[in-house]
């Protein structure tokens, strides 16, 4: 994070607002400008932590909030310590410490012994816009507070940004949960963040998700969750990506020439101009036939399907991983139009429809046939085509892209039934 100070803007303000508000320093708007309000919650955050409380936010303060990002901090277990009594002193639940810290028996803690705390707040936040170091602290947080769920590299963006994804459950059979291949849909990040919080947070409380036990989910499906495919792209789209980077001017080149697509929020491409859902092996040609003759013969905002099938770094890392695992179903998130697309051309996997059918009852969504224009090359297309298995697009949420954060609790409400019940028929 650069250093930030009164005047401020951007996704960094907002993390550092989501961070001031989850410690109690900050009651105003997360809205990414370091005003006033912003300014007075740093100076009283930084005295107390016996900082020189000058309002600027640099490295020595930026660590002191690192915990309210990370979602938890390292304790030394004192005389009289109990995991109840920590518990209370710190907002949180006994079952909470005793997941992160698996190796610790609470009926024998030994003072000046390091035990994680995790804070109470969830770590999923559906009030900021998302960047690739937002899902980073997400991960790695989810991963300390449930190490037995493992975050996990499995590629790099074409700028070099680390592709990450999730992985937890004990299941047999193999599940990808997949988001934001387009940039400016990128608020299906945070959708399907949240259900991988909700899965494990239930799943240490013996608790319910959608109605359903994640204990019992987890126990039948080993669950992937690839948050963010395309980072680089949302980045853009949210102001976020470094605009002193050759990758940025470039896109700026793109964007110019074709001006009838807004910039930044109508971006969907890969930085370098590739639409990452346009470049899997999956009648590739047809869709370079359809979207040239529309006019998309270049590296573009959106629509270009690149030079060849898998030349686009997200796209090629994203089969990679899927070549190397066993998935029986596989759901890919985009926005927008509460649609589920379940085929590819004429081939009907078995059991699609019924799982498509099912998905929609409970999520109120539609099923439909993708329209012939887009109906080649993306990442469902390819893996029904290649593995004849159940595989969806779901355009979640209605309106115009990228849809506001405002909309985020009526997509989880619809889709957490919609992900549990893929789960459970896979
Ligand atoms: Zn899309």
């Amino acid at each position: 994070m650069k250093t930030l100070k009164y005047g401020s803007e951007g996704t960094d303000v907002e993390l550092l607002q989501l961070a001031l508000s989850r410690g109690g320093w900050y009651t105003g708007a997360v809205d990414g400008v370091f005003g006033r309000q912003t300014l007075n919650a740093v100076r009283r955050f930084q005295a107390s932590f016996g900082l020189a409380p000058d309002g600027i936010v640099g490295p020595l303060t930026q660590d002191a909030l690192d915990p309210l990002l990370t979602g938890h901090f390292n304790h030394t277990v004192r005389r009289g310590d109990t995991f109840p009594g920590l518990a209370r002193r710190y907002d949180t639940t006994a079952a909470a410490i005793a997941a992160a810290n698996p190796e610790a028996d609470p009926r024998n803690l030994r003072i000046g012994q390091k035990l994680i705390i995790p804070y109470g707040f969830d770590l999923v936040p559906q009030n900021v816009r998302y960047t690739p170091e937002l899902v980073d602290y997400i991960l790695d947080g989810l991963a300390v507070r449930y190490p037995f769920a493992r975050p996990q590299k499995y590629g790099n963006s074409a700028s070099g940004t680390p592709l990450r994804l999730i992985g937890f459950g004990t299941g047999e059979r193999e599940v990808l949960i997949n988001a934001a291949h387009h940039a400016n849909e990128w608020i299906t990040t945070p959708l399907v963040l949240a259900f991988a919080e909700a899965m494990l947070k239930a799943y240490i409380a013996d608790g319910t998700v959608a109605g359903r036990s994640a204990k019992a989910l987890l126990s039948r499906v080993k669950l992937y969750i690839a948050p963010l495919v395309n980072p680089d792209g949302a980045a853009l789209v949210n102001g976020a990506f470094d605009r002193d980077s050759s990758e940025y001017r470039q896109a700026l080149r793109i964007a110019a020439a074709y001006p009838s697509v807004p910039f930044p929020e109508g971006w969907k491409a890969n930085i370098a101009g590739t639409d990452p859902n346009l470049n899997y092996p999956a009648d590739w040609e047809e869709a370079k036939r359809i979207k040239f003759a529309q006019g998309w013969v270049s590296p573009a905002p959106r629509d270009y399907v690149g030079e060849a099938p898998l030349s686009c770094p997200e796209s090629r890392a994203l089969y990679e991983f899927t070549k190397q695992h066993d998935f029986r179903l596989t759901l890919s998130y985009h926005t927008q139009g509460e649609v589920i697309y379940w085929k590819f051309k004429n081939i009907e996997p078995e059991r699609a429809r019924e799982i498509a059918e099912a998905m929609a009852a409970v999520s109120g969504y539609d099923i439909e046939e993708v329209p012939e224009e887009s109906a080649n090359a993306g990442y469902k297309d390819w893996f029904i085509d290649e593995y004849r298995l159940p595989g969806f697009t779901i355009e979640a949420g209605k309106g115009r892209n990228p849809l506001p954060l405002t909309d985020l609790a009526e997509m989880i409400s619809d889709n957490f039934p919609l992900m549990v019940t893929a789960l459970e028929l896979a």
